[in-house]
C-alpha cells in the first residue's frame, strides 16, 4: 500500500465516496503509478500480478470517462479466462455504484450465446469477456465497438499462453482507433511487447517492484530451527499443520528438489518439482498443473522460479535459506494478497543464522520462531489438490479452442462449468482441469464424444507421469 489516498485523484466526489465506502482508501502501488497518466487519458502498460489492484486501477480510470446516458459500449476488457472475467466484471460493478444505471456485462464462452446477445440488444455500457467469444458477438454484430474509448488487456501474457493471439488483433483492429488501451501484464515476452507495439499510443510503462504488492505486509513469517537431517521430513509435518491449498518450497538446489519431491510423494501428496534439468514441455506441464491447482506443492529452484507467474500462494516454504537477502524478500513476496494474510514458513539450521540475521536486519522484523516439535497435524485427512488435470492430444495446430473444450464437457459430456477449472492449449496439447472426483469419469466422456467434430484421446496427466 502507498501512502496516497485516492482523493488525491481528480476523481468524482461520488466516485470517491465510493472507493472510500469499499474501504479502498490509499491507493496499491500499481494504482498510484498508473492511475494519474491513465486517467489524464494516456495508454499506459502496466506490470503488475492478481493481488496488486490492477482491476481497480483500470476500472476506476475507464469508469472516469464513461456517459451514463450513452447506453451503448464504451469500455472493453479482454480477459484470459471467464473465472478472472466474472472477477473483473464484479469489481467494476463495485466501483460503478457511485454513477446511475452503469450496466456492465460479461461476455464468455462456455455461456449460451442468445442471452448474452439479448443483454446486449438492450444496450451496456461496459463488456467484459474472454477474447473467442468477443469475436463471435462481433461477428454475428451483437457486439458494435464503434462509440467505444477505452480498450483494456487484462493478463495479456496469460492470453497469449491460452493462443488469444489472432482474436486479440482482430479485436484491437475493429475498435476505433481513436481510443485509450490500458494493458496489464505480470510478464513481458515478446508476444506482449509486440501487441503493445502495434496497438498502443506512446504508452507510458508503470512497474512496481515484485515483493511489494498490495500484501506485502500482511504475510505471516515463522521461523523452524532444523538440523540438516531433519529438513525434509520438516515439510510434510508443515503440510499437514497447516494444510495450505497451494505452496511452493523452495530449495537451494536441483538435487534438494528431486529429494524433497520424494518424500512428499511416499506421503501422499501432489508435489511437483521444477528445476533446470527439465524439458521444456515436462516444465510446462508442472507449471499447467500447479496453476490449475491439481498439485498442491511446487517444488523449486530460484532459477526455476524465476518469471513464474502464479498468484495468490497460501504458502511459501523456504526449505533452505536463501544466501541472498532479496532472493528472500522475492520468495515470500509470492505469498499473501490484498485483503488476505500470506503465510513464510522457513527451516533455518545453525549454519543458516548468519543468513536469518541479514534477512532480519533488511525486513527490519527479528523473525517468529516456533519449535518443530509445537507442530500437530490439523484435522482433515489427506491434504489433496481440488482439480486433476486432464491432457487431450491436439492443440492449437488442430484449431482447438478453450471453449470448445468447455464446450465439450459442459454440453454432450454433461459437465457443470463448475466442475471445470483452467484450461491452456499449446500447440499440439490441451490441458484441462476438472474437479478431482469426477476426473475418470471425464476421461471416458470426452473419449467418447468428439471435440471439433472428431474423435480425440484424452487421459490423465497424472497416470501418464506413473
Ligand atoms: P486485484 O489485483 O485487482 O485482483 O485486486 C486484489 C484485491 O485487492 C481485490 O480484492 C480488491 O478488492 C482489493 N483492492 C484493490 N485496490 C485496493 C485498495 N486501494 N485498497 C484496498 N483493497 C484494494
Amino acid at each position: 500500500m502507498t501512502d496516497t489516498a485516492f482523493s488525491c485523484l481528480p476523481l468524482s466526489p461520488a466516485m470517491l465516496a465510493n472507493l472510500d465506502q469499499l474501504g479502498y482508501v490509499r491507493m496499491t502501488p500499481i494504482q498510484a503509478a498508473s492511475l494519474p497518466p491513465a486517467l489524464a487519458g494516456q495508454d499506459v502498460i502496466g506490470e503488475a500480478q492478481t493481488g496488486s489492484g490492477k482491476t481497480a486501477a483500470f476500472a476506476v480510470a475507464l469508469l472516469h470517462r464513461l456517459d451514463a446516458a450513452l447506453p451503448r459500449v464504451q469500455a472493453l476488457v479482454l480477459c484470459p479466462t471467464r473465472e478472472l472475467a466474472d472477477q473483473v466484471t464484479q469489481e467494476i460493478r463495485r466501483l460503478a455504484r457511485a454513477a446511475d444505471n452503469i450496466k456492465v456485462l460479461s461476455l464468455c464462452g462456455g455461456s449460451p450465446m442468445k442471452p448474452q446477445m439479448e443483454s446486449l440488444s438492450f444496450g451496456a455500457h461496459v463488456a467484459v469477456g474472454t477474447p473467442g467469444r468477443l469475436i463471435d458477438h462481433l461477428e454475428r454484430g451483437s457486439l458494435d465497438l464503434s462509440a467505444l474509448n477505452t480498450l483494456v488487456l487484462d493478463e495479456a501474457d496469460r492470453m497469449l499462453d491460452m493462443g488469444f493471439l489472432d482474436d486479440i488483433k482482430a479485436i484491437a483492429a475493429r475498435a476505433p482507433a481513436r481510443r485509450q488501451t490500458l494493458l496489464f501484464s505480470a510478464t513481458f515476452p515478446d508476444g506482449v511487447k509486440d501487441i503493445a507495439q502495434k496497438f498502443m499510443r506512446d504508452p507510458r510503462a508503470v512497474k512496481v517492484a515484485g515483493a511489494t504488492s498490495a500484501a506485502a505486509s500482511t504475510i505471516r513469517q515463522i521461523a523452524y530451527e532444523v538440523t540438516d537431517a531433519e529438513r525434509l521430513d520438516a515439510v510434510p509435518r508443515l503440510l499437514r499443520a497447516f494444510r495450505p491449498e497451494s505452496t511452493i518450497a523452495f530449495c537451494n538446489t536441483k538435487q534438494q528438489c528431486r529429494d524433497l519431491e520424494a518424500v512428499l510423494a511416499a506421503q501422499g501428496f501432489v508435489a511437483l518439482a521444477l528445476h533446470g534439468d527439465l524439458e521444456q514441455r515436462d516444465r510446462d506441464q508442472v507449471l499447467i498443473q500447479f496453476a490449475n491447482r491439481s498439485a498442491s506443492v511446487l517444488v523449486a529452484t530460484d532459477v526455476a522460479a524465476r518469471g513464474l507467474d502464479i498468484a495468490n500462494l497460501a504458502c511459501v516454504i523456504n526449505v533452505d535459506i536463501s544466501a541472498d537477502v532479496e532472493q528472500h524478500v522475492h520468495r515470500i513476496g509470492r505469498t499473501g494478497r490484498a485483503g488476505a494474510e500470506g503465510l513464510a514458513l522457513s527451516l533455518a539450521s545453525l549454519d543458516e543464522m548468519g543468513r536469518i540475521g541479514r534477512i532480519e536486519q533488511l525486513q527490519g522484523d527479528p523473525f517468529k520462531w516456533q519449535p518443530l516439535d509445537d507442530l500437530r497435524d490439523a484435522p482433515g485427512g489427506a491434504l489433496l489438490p481440488a482439480m486433476d488435470t486432464l491432457q487431450i492430444l491436439g492443440g492449437r495446430k488442430e484449431k482447438i479452442r478453450p471453449g470448445d473444450i468447455l464446450g465439450a464437457l459442459t454440453g454432450e459430456a454433461g459437465f457443470t462449468a463448475a466442475q471445470i477449472g483452467k484450461i491452456n492449449v499449446t500447440d499440439f496439447h490441451s490441458y484441462v482441469a476438472v474437479e478431482r472426483g469426477i476426473a475418470q469419469e471425464a476421461v471416458r466422456r470426452l473419449s467418447l464424444g468428439k471435440l471439433k467434430g472428431r474423435k480425440v484421446k484424452v487421459r490423465r496427466l497424472a497416470d501418464l507421469a506413473a
